[in-house]
């Protein structure tokens, strides 16, 4: 696809900052990656299964367990991420082998899905979940502790 030979995560980024959720952002990631995302609830999924993401007719799908709503965006942002790397193209997924707790991604595409995905959530939220000492933050805290 084309638009893989951008810079993805560079325009994530700068969408991120126009988007209050992780789900306006999907909406509109699917712009430029010329396919629809679809993001579904799941009432259940298990234990060490906070979301998943899957190719299905044409689309790109989302499963997200109800949880707290960071976790959520989280969860959302980091399946975003796999879509947005292109770590699903193509992917068959066996859902028995996910729903066992089985990742089918290697440890750099998590690691790096992951990193994404916290860059994502810092710019729609404005929290530094995993730097939380940044000077940013010890300037917010410095200016409330005066
Ligand atoms: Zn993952």
């Amino acid at each position: 696809m084309f638009f893989r030979k951008q810079p993805i995560e560079k325009r994530l980024k700068k969408l991120a900052h126009q988007c209050q959720s992780a789900k306006a952002l999907c909406v509109m990631s699917a712009e430029f990656l010329s396919c629809p995302i679809a993001i579904l609830s799941m009432p259940s999924l298990p234990p060490t299964v906070p979301a998943l993401s899957l190719q299905y007719k044409n689309q790109y799908v989302i499963l997200y367990k109800l949880a707290l709503p960071l976790s959520v965006e989280r969860s959302i942002l980091h399946e975003l991420s796999h879509i947005c790397l292109g770590h699903i193209d193509g992917v068959k997924i066996d859902l028995l082998a996910v729903i066992a707790g089985k990742t089918i991604f290697t440890d750099q595409q998590e690691r790096d899905a992951e990193k994404l995905a916290n860059q994502l959530l810092a710019a729609i939220t404005d929290v530094r979940v995993l730097l939380p000492h940044t000077d940013r933050v010890s300037a917010r805290f410095e200016s409330l502790v005066g």
